[in-house]
């Protein structure tokens, strides 16, 4: 087998900024968005299609990332994708951890963990299922529902999470007018699962 040896104090930045939370348990709260480029998991309806190939976005070392963050008031730093686990995230929750940030991760848990997590958010996805040992560490699983049939496919990652687990459906930004109503009635019959919606495309924030 081939070790690649990997980058740890430079990570391929797509885009970082300071915002809300949009999703999700955390939604409505202030938060830092690092978003790291590389992807490999191929969803047919991913948002973030720039994200998939890592030699577009610059490698940008955690000293200069965590020099942004500190000019904000942020408490929450989320770092998301592309597929973040896809690199090794140690040095840079560290960095987050010692200036007393709280970390978050959205992931789909397809990759081994890395990092210190406060928060950790699995989204599983069809096209590269996630490994199993990422579901029973998993605060939140979080379900982008495309299709009717999703629900039941929810169902098989709900029973592998822990039971303090929190569990959201949330709807395709694209298919939101047909699959809400749906999940509206899943959640009334299962009151288990909760709705998560995109709200920073509502409120328009990045
Ligand atoms: S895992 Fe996320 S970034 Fe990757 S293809 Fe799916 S939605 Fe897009």
């Amino acid at each position: 087998m081939n070790e690649v040896m990997k980058e740890t104090t430079h990570l391929p930045v797509m885009e970082h900024f300071y915002t809300l939370q949009g999703e999700g348990f955390h939604q409505g709260k202030a938060a830092y968005f690092i978003r790291l480029g590389g992807c490999d998991v191929g969803c047919v309806w991913c948002d973030v299609k720039d994200s998939w190939d890592v030699a577009k976005h610059p490698l940008l070392d955690v000293g200069s990332l965590m020099l942004e963050v500190k000019k904000t008031p942020a408490e929450i730093v989320v770092i998301t994708g592309g597929e973040p686990l896809m690199h090794d995230l140690d040095e840079l929750t560290n960095e987050l951890k010692a200036a007393g940030l709280r970390t978050h991760i959205e992931t789909s848990g397809a990759y081994p963990q890395s990092g210190t997590w406060d928060w950790i958010c699995v989204s599983p996805k069809k096209f590269k299922p996630p490994l199993p040992e990422i579901l029973p560490v998993a605060h939140e699983l979080k379900i982008v529902v495309f299709n009717r049939s999703d629900l039941d496919w929810a169902e098989k990652y709900a029973a592998l999470v822990s039971p303090g687990c929190k569990l959201y459906l949330q709807p395709e930004w694209d298919k939101a007018t047909e699959m809400t109503p749906l999940i509206i009635e899943y959640i009334q019959a299962n009151p288990q699962w909760e709705l998560s919606l995109q709200i920073h495309k509502y409120i328009n924030v990045p």
